[in-house]
């Protein structure tokens, strides 16, 4: 309404209530004149109603809103289409594997003659195969055993380097967040590496937005040598639904180069999405969830320590993965019965318990040609079973205690009934019962059907691919 409107309503309704009215539009739209004057993500939250009104303004500067519209021709729909910030980054309406895809194909332009991707190997699905769908060839530099964690094979890439040939790779193909017991790559030494051998290098951050270290990693690693992009996705790090992911990175040329790749329109859903969301959190109530999350990460630490003394086994040393931690399950599986540990996966998961994995170290994966033994455990020689857990952003006290206690009843359950299982219940039917596929599973390839595994512990882990 505007101002004559609300003289008009003072004819209808007590005049002191139509103030009101006026106070509170000018206080939002007041927020929002700020908003658009500084650029700057506001530091307190807005309330929907703002949120809301400033969306409604921004759609009416989209001509397909126009009252007078005639919708003859071809037009675009779309008010936005991505968001570019002084940083050097810009939300695609892909998620992290498809990002990743258009980020390698860009790459490939300036460097005709190159088809390998050396890549340090994470036990993602999407992330192996976004090598593949870019039409590259993956080099698999199997990461070290460091103590309980896995970590860069820095030497063994420099090798592979050598042999291939520089001019032969596209990129280097890094990821900082990663389940462990599997640790950040070693950026430094792989940015420096890249620089030497002037390689472009391509960071997978999949969820390592949403912790200061591993972007305090990529900013050193910069500094020190060679980062030319690095990827995010949305769902993992902002709190909205799957569907976006940011390219980032220090070589502006590049990333224009990556954005004008993108064929075509682009839904604007992502993008509004990240846009409310951040909107609606303000900065402070982001910075707050980053705090709470890593709070959360000592929280659960101490917690599942304790559960791993009474079950007599230990939390992995991996004190460079500041997301993800696991926990032995040496004691799980008996000399007849290597079988234990899915199930333990497939109990937890019919418990509601969603996002751990039971990793027995001893599963084949067959992924397009590429054979991995012992897939899930990044490694084809893990020195034991375990379970991984993550503390991610958004999560409460409570998601851990739940947890930590069903995890707890779960172990008790399976070291009372130590002689051979048999399928009594459905939890059983899920792992030992069945063919299983997936990633809680027992040891059996199981390329083909994996996204209509019959593994009740496996239907949803299948959605994460
Ligand atoms: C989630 C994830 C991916 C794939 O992300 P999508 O957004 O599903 O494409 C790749 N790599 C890692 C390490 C991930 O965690």
């Amino acid at each position: 309404m505007n101002a004559q409107s609300f003289t008009l309503a003072e004819r209808l309704i007590p005049s002191t209530y139509v103030q009101q009215a006026v106070s509170a539009k000018k206080w939002r739209e007041n927020l929002i004149k700020t908003f658009i004057e500084q650029r700057k993500w506001p530091e307190e939250g807005w309330d929907d109603a703002t949120i809301e009104l400033f969306l409604n303004d921004l759609a009416h500067m989209d001509c397909n809103n126009f009252p007078e519209n005639s919708g003859v021709g071809e037009r675009e729909a779309r008010f936005a289409s991505g968001v570019k910030n002084s940083a050097g980054c810009f939300l695609v309406p892909m998620a992290t594997g498809m990002s990743l895809v258009l980020c390698m194909l860009t790459i490939k332009q300036d460097r005709p003659g190159a088809k390998f991707v050396l890549w340090s190997r994470i036990d993602q699905k999407s992330c192996f195969k976004s090598i593949l769908t870019a039409g590259l060839q993956p080099i698999i530099v199997e990461p070290v055993l460091s103590g309980d964690e896995l970590r860069t094979d820095v030497h063994g890439m420099e090798t592979q380097i050598t042999t291939l040939g520089s001019n032969n790779i596209v990129c280097v193909l890094s990821t900082t967040s990663c389940f462990a017991p599997r640790a950040s790559d070693s950026l430094e030494h792989i940015a420096t590496l890249c620089s030497r051998h002037n390689i472009p290098h391509l960071v997978n951050n999949a969820y390592g937005l949403q912790s200061a270290r591993l972007m305090h990693l990529i900013q050193e690693a910069a500094k020190k040598g060679r980062v030319d992009a690095f990827v995010q996705s949305t769902d993992k790090n902002l709190l909205v639904p799957v569907g976006g992911a940011i390219i980032s990175g220090f070589d502006k040329g590049l990333l224009e180069r990556i954005s004008r790749n993108y064929p075509g329109r682009a839904s604007a859903s992502p993008v509004i999405d990240v846009f409310v969301t951040l909107l609606s959190l303000g900065s402070n109530g982001y910075k707050n969830l980053i705090y709470e999350r890593k709070e959360m990460f000592k929280y659960l630490k101490e917690e599942l320590g304790k559960i791993a003394t009474k079950h007599g086994e230990r939390i992995l040393d991996t004190r460079n993965n500041p997301i993800s931690m696991a926990m032995t399950l040496s004691s799980v599986n008996s000399a007849t019965d290597s079988k234990r540990v899915s199930l333990l996966g497939s109990m937890l998961f019919l418990r509601d318990v969603t996002g751990t994995r039971c990793i027995t170290g001893i599963e084949h994966k067959d992924v397009a040609s590429y054979q991995f033994d012992g897939w899930g455990a990044h490694h084809s020689n893990a020195p034991c079973p375990y379970i991984t857990a993550a503390a991610g952003i958004g999560m409460k006290k409570s998601d851990v205690d739940l947890f930590v206690h069903r995890l707890d009843k779960v172990l008790a359950k399976l070291k009372i009934r130590s002689g051979p299982l048999t399928p009594t219940s459905v939890e059983e039917l899920g792992s030992s019962g069945r063919r299983s596929t997936g990633r809680v599973v027992n040891g059996e390839s199981s390329e083909q059907g994996s996204s209509a595994g019959t593994s009740l512990a496996s239907s949803k882990d299948s959605l994460r691919k």
